[in-house]
């Protein structure tokens, strides 16, 4: 290890956090850039039909959006997430031994955390589940956790990832929190279905949502067998190797823990490309969560809705598949 590069601060795990971003963002040069592009970006708001989406113009994305995922290029460029291969000035906070947090360099969220398996092995969900309701829990309802699958918006499907937002920031997360109440309180149709309420909720969004699942309760394996039950269906509904195509993600409230996913169909829409009629758009978590970042700015002031339903039908699970699920879950 790197003790240079090893950040020690006194306290919690969000303490430490707090820490390595605060001097992270003084000392690292990449960072403050990434980060005052963040707070220069523009956003434009879409009300699509009940549920809303926000547009973040963001140029630092660039990188990100137009990242080529295919086996050969991965092969031939050195993994930005390995030790040998990450910034000098980039620290980061050890967590469980295996897991190092660093300051992402080109921020959504202020602040944005990537958590990186210490060796180099590829993205898995099945590897990463209980980490990231560990995670979650551990940092005590500030963040929320999320999974890009290696063909579903990881640009580093290659080396085992995780990502941490502070929670609340998108907009599926408010209409989730409101629907979760919504059924604590017995308080009239909500968007989600509730498929089954024992030993932990599983629910399933209403026809006319983007295909979203969610499971939330207070029994850590109850979770992990739910995730795993939804998993095992999502893979005779829509097989892809080497896993189901997802977006998941995990917070925690209230010594419960909401775990929802986005199952997908496609890494990109039609629409992606370079030409000056595509749009710079490569989907994952953070956009199907309902913040859709576009890195060009010609992208993004000639988006309409229009565009946004065609982006998010083409990647997620079609209607008829997330029927299919739908049927295998209630079984
Ligand atoms: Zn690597």
């Amino acid at each position: 290890m790197n003790n240079d590069r090893y950040s020690v601060a006194p306290g919690s795990l969000v303490q430490q956090l707090d820490v390595l971003w605060r001097r992270q963002c003084d000392e690292w040069a990449m960072l403050r850039t990434g980060r005052s592009n963040l707070h220069a970006a523009r956003t434009r708001m879409f009300d699509l039909g009940g549920w809303h989406v926000i547009a973040q113009c963001n140029p630092s994305r660039v990188a990100s959006a137009a990242a080529k995922v295919d086996a050969r290029t991965l092969a031939a460029r050195p993994c930005f997430l390995c030790d040998e291969n990450r910034p000098i000035e980039q620290r980061f906070v050890l967590y469980r031994g295996d897991w190092k947090i660093l300051c992402n360099p080109a921020p959504i969220f202020d602040p944005h955390f990537t958590i990186v398996w210490a060796v180099h092995e590829p993205q898995l969900v099945r590897s990463s589940l209980h980490s990231m309701l560990d995670l979650a829990a551990d940092l005590e309802s500030r963040y929320t956790v999320f999974y890009n699958g290696p063909s579903s918006g990881a640009s580093a499907p290659d080396h085992l990832h995780l990502q941490a937002s502070p929670v609340g920031c998108t907009p599926v997360e408010t209409e989730l929190a409101a629907a979760v109440c919504a059924e604590r309180g017995n308080n009239g149709q909500s968007w989600i279905e509730w498929l089954r309420r024992v030993p932990v909720h599983v629910g399933l969004s209403r026809p006319g949502r983007r295909p979203t699942i969610v499971i939330t309760g207070d029994d850590r394996q109850a979770i992990l067998d739910a995730v795993g039950q939804v998993l095992a269906a999502l893979e005779k509904v829509h097989p892809v190797r080497p896993e189901p195509m997802l977006n998941l993600f995990a917070t925690f409230a209230d010594d419960h823990w909401l775990v929802w996913m986005f199952p997908r169909q496609a890494h990109r829409p039609s629409c992606y490309g370079h030409e000056s009629d595509r749009y710079l758009v490569s989907p994952g978590a953070v956009d199907l969560a309902g913040l859709l970042i576009m890195p060009r700015p010609e992208d993004f002031e000639r988006l309409d809705a229009a565009t946004i339903h065609a982006i998010y039908r083409e990647v997620s699970l079609s209607s008829e598949e997330f029927d299919l699920l739908r049927d295998h879950l209630r079984r």
